[in-house]
């Protein structure tokens, strides 16, 4: 993981389903990097408060909220506590999604609407709310997947449908964010070992034999990535789609 540098000194970060995985990683570079943090999460309350005392041990500031991103309400007063309690919101990271694999003629249509919901809505209803409150040079990153342009297993066609529409969210958004100063990213990891894709589930041998590096990622893999796209340094990038796979998708 790159050295941490202090460039979001007294900034204020937002990172949805922050309790774990890749949205710990982040909320955990961000906080060494100068931020005051919020995370949320919808079902692991200990997670999310191990990572908020964490941080506060190493001198940051951090909080948890209980945000169901399938829930527009809570999704809303997520975005509005983080900035009541900071007095500002400078980054938004819409990390948390949902996934379920499985074929069309199995696939239920109430886990398709609750993906859509979480992994779609979710991030859109979060943007919307933090336009009130982000300045000039704002941030938005976006966490899609390597999955909405390449599949290579099958069962995968309502989760990449979910990160295809956040990558063309993501692109129009920058259309629309530009004369506000903000930036709107997505980035696209591959294979990265966390709860959602253990690096020693049942099909990661397969899986491990499709990246090009042939290693699972890391969350720090992914945190880094973002923590660029939040610094002053990528400023002058917006609308962007950047891959941390590993050369899964090369
Ligand atoms: P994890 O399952 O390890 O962590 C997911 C996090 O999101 C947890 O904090 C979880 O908290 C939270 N979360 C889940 N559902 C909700 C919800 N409905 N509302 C609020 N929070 C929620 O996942 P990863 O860290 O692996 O994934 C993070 C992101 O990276 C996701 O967008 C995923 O699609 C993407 N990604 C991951 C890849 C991988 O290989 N790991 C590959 C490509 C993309 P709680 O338990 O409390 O719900």
């Amino acid at each position: 993981m790159a050295t941490a540098n202090g460039t979001l000194q007294g900034k204020v970060a937002l990172v949805t389903g922050g309790s774990r995985g890749i949205g710990a990683a982040i909320a955990h570079r961000f906080a060494r990097d100068g931020a005051a943090i919020a995370i949320t999460y919808a079902s692991s309350p200990d997670d999310a408060h191990e990572v908020v005392a964490s941080i506060c041990h190493a001198g940051g500031r951090a909080m948890a909220i209980r945000a169901d991103s399938g829930d527009t309400q809570m999704v809303q007063q997520a975005v509005r506590a983080t900035a009541e309690e900071y007095g500002r919101l400078d980054i938004l990271v819409n990390n948390a999604a949902m996934l379920r694999i499985g074929l069309i003629d199995e696939f239920k249509l109430d886990d398709f609407e609750r993906m859509l919901a979480i992994n779609v809505k979710g991030p859109f209803v979060a943007i919307k709310e933090a336009l009130h409150y982000m300045p000039k040079g704002g941030r938005i990153i976006n966490i899609g997947s390597v999955s909405s342009e390449y599949t290579p297993i099958n069962g995968l066609s309502v989760y990449s449908s979910t990160k295809g529409a956040l990558a063309s969210m993501t692109r129009a958004l920058a259309r629309d964010l530009g004369d506000a100063g903000i930036t709107i990213n997505n980035v696209q990891p591959g294979r990265i070992d966390t709860a959602m894709n253990p690096a020693d589930g049942p099909i990661a041998d397969r899986v491990r034999s499709m990246i090009a590096l042939g290693h699972y990622g890391h969350p720090n893999d992914v945190a880094d990535a973002v923590a660029w796209l939040a610094s002053p340094d990528a400023g002058f990038v917006t609308g962007a789609n950047i891959k941390v796979d590993g050369g899964t998708s090369a």
